[in-house]
């Protein structure tokens, strides 16, 4: 915007100087015409005449320098925007491709979320009412975990090894009863891998 600016005010800039020089020839045109016509004849007049067509003509090539330094920087700063203007276009498709990306994977996580809750349904609805509603009581304690596998006789809830006692205790108890880890109280799921 800066460079805009920059590039806008060059140009009335531009414009001006370029009236300027425009008055300035119009001018000397006006006094050639007036010494070519004869109509001046007063000798000083006629040097007062030429004496200001020099003088303009000096100062028409002053005001045509101005413009040309004008133009140099009018140039430059439409460089700079139409550089800038790159960058913005370019830096616009990355966010764009940016935001393409979120939401495609926003849709994903949403499906994700969607089948996980539903299969969450399923197995709860399996679950007994009163494991299930010890299991969410331990969930809301311990940060949203409620049970943890027992993995070769480690809790993956708190990650500590059960001692013999416990281990002993666990592989004594009937298949379908509810362990808790002595630790962290956690229920214990027992499978294929916990070292029993
Ligand atoms: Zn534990």
């Amino acid at each position: 915007m800066a460079a805009q600016t920059e590039e806008s005010d060059c140009a009335r800039e531009q414009t001006k100087a370029e009236q300027d020089v425009d008055q300035v020839r119009q001018r000397a045109a006006r006094d050639q015409q007036r010494l070519d016509s004869g109509a001046i004849t007063s000798p000083k007049d006629l040097e007062n005449l030429q004496h200001e067509i020099t003088s303009l003509a000096k100062r028409q090539g002053n005001l045509e320098d101005v413009v040309l330094e004008i133009m140099e920087r009018r140039e430059s700063a439409q460089e700079r925007v139409s550089e800038l203007t790159e960058r913005v276009s370019s830096v616009q498709s990355k966010i764009d491709s940016a935001t393409e990306r979120r939401t495609a994977a926003y849709q994903e996580l949403d499906g994700e979320a969607a089948a996980v809750t539903k299969e969450r349904e399923v197995v709860a609805g399996s679950v007994p009412a009163d494991l299930l509603k010890l299991y969410e009581k331990l969930r809301e304690q311990q940060g949203g975990v409620g049970a943890a596998r027992l993995y070769q006789r480690r809790c993956e809830g708190c990650q500590l090894e059960l001692n013999i006692t416990e281990v002993n205790e666990v592989k004594a108890a009937a298949r379908d009863a509810v362990l808790r880890c002595e630790n962290c109280r956690r229920i214990l799921v027992r499978t294929s891998e916990s070292g029993l």
